[in-house]
């Protein structure tokens, strides 16, 4: 359900009428090379489309007003390959409402020492022409990504595949639709919030179904197509033995497929990217859903738990940032913790529903009582997942603004057995260590819910949050509270 390249990113550059036409020539064919070779980079997931020099303020504004309304447009990438006199850009930059990337970059890697002469230099001005530039988006106060280097350099081409994915992700919220089964749970706080200024922030909204009409979709569900599920489940996952078609349980395994093939319909019929539900609101539902959401989740669904609608959103713009790369990314909960001075970490798990985008081997599919929610034992996915770098990532409702947390964590592999806890679960160290990491999260008012994330970086993180508007704060490697609490103090002035 997520096609990256689908979507465009439109590379223009910038000059003016000044240079006369051999020079202007020369412009547009080292462009057209630049993006070419930018859309044929295995490192960028989207197409990159040359656009014309633009070289008035005429053509400025035409080209940042298709790009407004281009469907598959989800970003701009601007250069100045020559001097802009960037008043040009003003009216343009004015209406401008996709992202920006500013690369600056030349076409020649090298000073040709032996043969440079003023034609050399007349044409190869990005040294200063997008320092002009560069001025007039300051001077608006415009976000953007300034990406410094060759076109052809690795880190380059990094910077720029990041920031595409931010920009993928950011245009996926655009329009997109999240359902709520049921609403947050009861006095819950971190997860509730603003969703008119989620909507006006973030272009996505949110809206309540009684949990009636869901239950409606899964009882017409046919026998048939629960059958190709079961079946589905029995060649995907190590099923427990009870759960095998004859076991005393297979009942329930039969009942998760129907809610799974009900959530999903209700889903494709409703053009919803995501979802939320709640164990207090389960009324007609045999279950709560475990491997339902799971395996959503994995085809790229957002997805949290107790009504927590922002996590449901931010979950589903990572998969979309993440998609094709290696790795997942899940919905996610700091559940309990290991204080053993010599080895501290977080074990992270949910009641049921961790993606298994995560999982690094087959995982078993088991059921067992939930102790809440009364209801009938939930079916659920059960693994672990892989060590390596990862994140967290929060976004929440401050008042006067959003802000998107992010933890720089490294997942470590299994110390121990688990053979009674019936969950997905991933452990890990938070950075820069336990206890600054944890306090530094609780102090910036981070949520118990997170996207944990394999494949995307604070960089993506940071770009995505620049693209919205909010406030961004990073935990990471470098972060001391001495510093982490006067930016937050500082942060309160300048969102005020
Ligand atoms: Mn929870």
């Amino acid at each position: 359900m997520i096609n990256l390249k689908e979507l465009e990113v439109w590379f223009v550059t910038g000059s003016q009428h000044l240079y006369g036409e051999e020079t202007l020539n020369k412009v547009a064919e080292h462009s057209q090379v630049i993006a070419a070779s930018l859309n044929d980079a295995p490192q960028i997931p989207v197409r990159v489309v040359f656009k014309p020099t633009v070289k008035s303020p005429e053509e400025i504004y035409a080209v940042i007003q298709e790009a407004n309304v281009a469907k598959n447009c989800i970003g701009i990438i601007a250069w100045m390959h020559t001097f802009s006199p960037a008043k040009m850009w003003i009216s343009g930059l004015k209406i401008m409402q996709k992202p920006l990337l500013h690369f600056h970059t030349q076409f020649n890697r090298d000073i040709p020492w032996a043969t440079i002469d003023m034609d050399f230099m007349n044409l190869n001005q990005s040294a200063h022409g997008d320092r002009e530039f560069g001025f007039m988006m300051s001077r608006m106060r415009l976000n953007r990504k300034v990406v410094v280097g060759h076109w052809q350099d690795e880190e380059s081409l990094s910077k720029i595949n990041d920031w595409t994915r931010a920009a993928a992700g950011w245009h996926d919220w655009q329009g997109a639709k999240f359902v709520r089964f049921g609403d947050n749970m009861r006095y819950v706080a971190v997860t509730d919030g603003d969703k008119v200024e989620a909507e006006m922030k973030f272009g996505y909204s949110v809206n309540t179904h009684g949990i009636g009409d869901l239950v409606k979709v899964i009882n017409e569900v046919s026998e048939e197509a629960v059958d190709v599920l079961v079946a589905e489940y029995a060649d995907s996952y190590t099923l427990t033995p009870s759960l095998v078609k004859g076991g005393e349980r297979h009942e329930s395994l039969r009942d998760a497929a129907r809610i799974e093939l009900g959530l999903e319909a209700f889903l494709v019929a409703g053009n919803f990217k995501g979802f939320t539900d709640t164990f207090e609101d389960l009324h007609g539902m045999k279950q709560l859903p475990g491997i339902a959401a799971q395996r959503l989740m994995a085809k790229g669904y957002g997805f949290a738990g107790e009504g927590d609608w922002k996590t449901a959103a931010l979950v589903r713009a990572m998969k979309v940032m993440g998609s094709g790369l290696k790795g997942g990314n899940s919905f996610m909960e700091d559940y309990t913790y290991h204080f053993n001075p010599d080895n501290r970490l977080v074990l992270g798990a949910h009641m049921l529903e961790i993606c298994p985008s995560i999982a690094d081997v087959k995982p078993t599919c088991e059921i067992h009582p939930l102790g809440i929610g009364g209801k009938e034992d939930p079916v659920r996915l059960v693994f672990n997942s892989a060590p390596g770098p990862a994140i967290n990532a929060s976004i929440v409702d401050m008042g006067n603004r959003f802000r998107l947390l992010v933890n720089e964590v490294l997942a470590v592999a299994p110390i121990s057995t688990l053979p009674n806890l019936p969950v997905a679960r991933v452990l890990w160290k938070p950075y820069p260590n336990m206890h600054t990491g944890c306090a530094a999260w609780i102090l910036a008012g981070g949520a118990h819910h997170t996207c944990y994330s394999q494949n995307l970086t604070a960089e993506h993180l940071q770009d995505f949050a620049e693209m919205s508007g909010i406030e961004f704060v990073l935990i990471g490697k470098d972060t001391n509270l001495y510093q982490f609490k006067n930016e937050l103090r500082w942060s309160e002035v300048a969102f005020k």
